[in-house]
């Protein structure tokens, strides 16, 4: 089912205590998607999520879940969470330590008057997926937190829920576990029929979770797309750095040539992806990711490609590959090498980046 949110406001407390948590939000999610909610801690995510849920009143604005107006300051409209036919994951476990695993993820069935034969088997089926079979006998808190958090997995989903909510719920799992839970979470959520909005501060868990992305700040959504837009697109400084690593190079528009922008840096001029609209003489952002720029390559460089000469400083040793920074005119860019490489301080090398991963941003 469809979401969409419009003009929606929240502050919290009063005087010089006050908080916008939200300021006019709009946002439409698309029905049968992965939506993510994506940014730093205390930007609003939780309280977005909360009032869609109907947990929290928002001030201002309105809020549609399919045909349905859930909540209209304009109009009064409240309707209570309950009826807002929604499943919801929390940070926090909510899980009712004196229940049986089985009785928890049972529980909403049983509210709802499912047969017991039934409530067996859908039950039996959601702790195979969550990786507790066998587990439904024991007492709720007996199981370690990363088991808990699955349990409460469990419950939102027993019920085949049309939109499903999701507040950082694998946050406090380990690693590993986090990474297999989360691929999991999308081969089962791309089964069913169902909206799932997601929320996160963990852009790896956004990027590969997520058809698409809201990214916030402040209370407001500052830019939304696919993953790779937001990844390779964005359209802020803030953006293309909360998503990933970025080098950020000042720079001045130099010209317009065959499809590209030249600019002038202190590492000397590069083509970039157009920015046509840009003036000569513009002063710019030039944002590059470390994984685009291309070490040493054995072949030979396309036409196009921007080629510079640095110096390698920092090298760090980091399992997967090297990070470290090249010293480039001015610049210091940092840079990932290939593992079974042999870098030493003070090499010199040749950087190679394509004008496509040379993204031109407002400073
Ligand atoms: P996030 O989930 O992105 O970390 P929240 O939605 O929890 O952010 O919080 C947004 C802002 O609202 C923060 O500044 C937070 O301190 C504030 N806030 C959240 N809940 C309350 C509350 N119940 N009372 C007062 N301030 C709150
Ligand atoms: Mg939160």
């Amino acid at each position: 089912m469809e979401i969409r949110i419009s003009g929606l406001s929240k502050t919290y407390g009063t005087g010089d205590k006050r908080v916008k948590a939200l300021n006019a939000v709009d946002l439409t999610i698309p029905a049968n998607s992965i939506y993510t909610l994506l940014g730093p801690s205390g930007c609003g995510k939780t309280t977005l999520l909360r009032c869609i849920v109907g947990l929290e009143q928002p001030d201002a604005g309105e809020i549609r879940i399919g045909e349905h107006v859930v909540w209209s300051s304009e109009q009064g409209i409240s309707v209570p969470p309950e009826k807002r036919g929604l499943g919801m994951v929390f940070q926090t476990y909510a899980i009712w330590p004196h229940m049986s695993v089985f009785d928890n993820i049972a529980y909403p069935l049983q509210v709802a008057g499912v047969a017991r034969a039934s409530i067996r088997e859908r039950v039996g089926r959601v702790l195979d997926f969550v990786q507790l079979q066998g587990l439904g006998a024991r007492p709720a808190t007996n199981l370690s937190g990363g088991q808990q958090q699955r349990v409460a997995l469990a419950r939102a989903l027993v019920a085949e829920p049309r939109v499903i909510l999701f507040d950082e719920p694998l946050s406090n799992l380990d690693a590993k576990l986090r990474e297999e839970t989360r691929k999991d979470l999308k081969k089962f959520l791309s089964k069913l029929e169902l909206t799932a909005v997601y929320v996160t501060h963990d852009r790896v868990e956004a990027l590969a979770l997520s058809d698409h992305i809201a990214v916030l700040r402040a209370g407001e959504i500052v830019e939304t797309g696919a993953p790779q837009d937001i990844y390779f697109r964005a359209r802020s400084r803030y953006v293309a750095d909360f998503i990933g690593r970025v080098n950020q190079i000042p720079a001045t528009v130099a010209g317009h040539e065959d499809g590209l922008t030249l600019v002038d840096t202190s590492m000397g001029q590069l083509a970039c992806r157009s920015g046509a609209e840009l003036a000569r003489g513009s002063e710019i952002m030039l944002c590059i990711r470390p994984e685009q720029l291309r070490l040493n390559a054995a072949t030979p460089a396309p036409a196009r490609m921007n080629v510079l000469t640095g110096t390698l400083h920092e090298i760090e040793f980091v399992g997967e590959v090297f990070e470290a920074n090249v010293q480039i005119g001015g610049e210091r860019l940092v840079v990932s090498l290939d593992a079974a490489s042999d870098p030493h301080a003070g090499d010199e090398v040749q950087v190679a980046v394509a004008p496509q991963h040379c993204l031109l941003l407002p400073r």
